[in-house]
């Protein structure tokens, strides 16, 4: 029986302003990744090569993968989805050939971002991953090779994902690789106020709600966290009967009550 998947290729549709609170994280994509995939010429002519791979690290829910789509939406490319587990085969060979076919269709369709969430359980199981260490060890070095088979300005970037960079192969953050290692934070007061924004924005909001309160008392709240919140609030509203015309300050102060921040002060930086 055999595990391997069909290359999916995506259209996102997550515009740059749909990602709240990750200013700094978004402006080094849009120069390392969406500004060399819509002028390679200009790259070209000034002799610089633009970075082949990306790692974005941070706690689960913080946007990783929001920032990748966006990325891809706004340089007008494609983009591919994988996680590691899905790359892991206990087949020989599987996991080689799947990975020889997500490279051969990202440059078939060229430009694409590459996503690959879950980076850290390429590692043996001994060191916290999943995979048996001779299957981790082909597939690290499988992806290593089809990086490196990369020209610049093929115009295919790979973008890995991790909420535990400790536990990266060191040889995936080599130069040429995904060496572009970039934070993505849990938001701050206002990033959060941003977020609130953005997951309220199609919400009918009552007079009495107050979103710079509510940013302040999420301290630690991820941006899954508070679309969470809004949408717990809205069923609370819902709850209260199937005719209520917006949600209130109240259904916030319900859903606060039943929402924690995912991320705890110990797995923050
Ligand atoms: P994981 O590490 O668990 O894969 P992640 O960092 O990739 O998490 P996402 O999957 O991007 O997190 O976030 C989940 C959802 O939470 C998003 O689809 C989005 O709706 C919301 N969200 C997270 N971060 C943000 C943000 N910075 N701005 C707006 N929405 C956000």
């Amino acid at each position: 029986p055999s595990a391997m998947r069909e290359v999916m290729v995506q259209k996102p549709n997550v515009r740059w302003e749909d990602v709240g609170g990750l200013d700094d994280a978004q402006e080094r994509l849009r120069e390392g990744v969406e500004l060399p995939l819509k002028n390679p010429d200009a790259f070209r002519r000034l002799g610089i090569r633009p970075a082949k791979g990306f790692l974005l690290y941070g706690p689960p829910g913080t946007g990783k993968t929001l920032l990748a789509k966006a990325v891809a939406r706004e340089a007008e490319a494609n983009f591919i989805a994988t996680k590691s587990s899905d790359l892991l085969s206990k087949w020989y060979g599987e996991s080689e050939q799947q990975i020889a076919r997500l490279f051969a269709r990202a440059r078939q369709v060229a430009p694409t971002v590459i996503f690959i969430d879950e980076l850290d359980s390429l590692v043996p199981a001994r060191g916290g991953g999943m995979g048996e260490p001779q299957v981790t060890e082909r597939v690290v070095n499988t992806i290593l090779a089809e990086m490196d088979g990369l020209e610049e300005l093929q115009s295919v970037v790979v973008i890995g994902a991790t909420n535990r960079p400790n536990l990266i192969d060191p040889a995936l953050l080599r130069p040429g690789r995904l060496d572009e290692l970039i934070y993505v934070p849990v938001p701050n007061e206002v990033g959060r106020r941003r977020i609130l924004d953005i997951h309220t924005a199609r919400m009918p909001l009552a007079d009495d709600v107050d979103l710079d309160s509510i940013a302040r008392r999420t301290d630690r709240f991820t941006g899954a966290d508070l679309e969470d919140l809004v949408r717990r609030a809205g069923l609370f509203a819902l709850r209260q009967g199937i005719d209520t015309p917006n949600v209130n300050a109240r259904h916030f102060e319900q859903a606060l009550e039943d929402t924690r921040p995912s991320v705890t002060p110990e797995i923050e930086r």
